[in-house]
């Protein structure tokens, strides 16, 4: 590590050729997600499951600035997605986001969950992750408030950046009227803002199921009630196509 050098909570980087997209993986979270992800897997979940052992090395294995660049350096990375995670717990994560913009050239997106309005001036997206807009499930699933979150999506989308959303539905509990609350919400600051719904994949410890396929129908033809663009995903295909991913870190 070089004087000038910085540390990053980021573990674990992946990258998809035939896009140019690299994603940036970062350690630990403001939220506990009732949900989350992260409890089945630690590292992208489009790798091959032997690759997806879970083991927990990351605090181990923080990079820093220069490992990152330098890893990146090595491939074309046309877009780079920081996730986790949460990125924005990440204090240098402004600096970093500056560094490899600006060696690289690279689109920067940031997926965050909102709590936290980061520097965003070396950003050109940000994907907001709304888990609920009730104030009562939004605790109930993160152990946090929704208000902050929705204060902080209208300062994304007055910031100019690219901006975007995304929720997660799991019948019986953040369900058809719930989603159709956060796309109403969603309207009020711009109905131009897209939405992705993603059917919800059932991790350890938690008795919900996935939606059916009549159900991911009701859920979008609600949340189009209230914005222009609304899309899905359904757990099933594969969210990049047939491009094949690698892991590089
Ligand atoms: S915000 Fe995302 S990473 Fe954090 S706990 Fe929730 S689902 Fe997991």
């Amino acid at each position: 590590m070089n004087t000038k050098d910085i540390k990053t909570r980021a573990y674990h980087i992946t990258y998809f050729p035939k896009a140019q997209v690299a994603c940036l993986y970062f350690y630990g979270c403001n939220f506990r997600c009732r949900g989350c992800i992260r409890r089945r897997c630690n590292f992208d979940i489009h790798l091959p499951p032997s690759k997806q052992n879970g083991a927990d090395r990351r605090k181990k294995a923080f990079l820093t600035q220069s490992q990152i660049l330098s890893t990146l350096s090595k491939e074309k990375v046309k877009k780079l997605i920081f996730m986790g995670g949460e990125p924005t717990i990440d204090s240098n994560l402004a600096l970093l986001a500056r560094e490899l913009k600006g060696k690289l050239n690279t689109r920067n997106a940031l997926l965050t969950n909102g709590y936290i309005m980061p520097d965003v001036a070396f950003f050109d997206e940000v994907c907001v992750g709304i888990k609920a807009r009730s104030p009562r499930l939004h605790r109930d699933y993160t152990g946090k408030d929704s208000e902050r979150v929705f204060a902080n999506i209208k300062k994304f989308a007055k910031s100019g950046v690219s901006l975007r959303a995304e929720c997660v539905f799991i019948p019986e509990y953040i369900g058809v009227k719930e989603i159709g609350r956060i796309a109403r919400a969603l309207s009020r600051t711009d109905a131009d803002i897209p939405l992705r719904i993603d059917a919800y994949i059932p991790v350890p410890g938690e008795k919900w199921r996935r939606p059916q396929k009549k159900e991911m129908k009701e859920v979008v033809d609600q949340a189009k009630k209230y914005l222009k663009e609304v899309s899905f995903l359904d757990g099933k295909s594969k969210r990049r196509g047939s491009d094949s991913v690698r892991a590089l870190v």
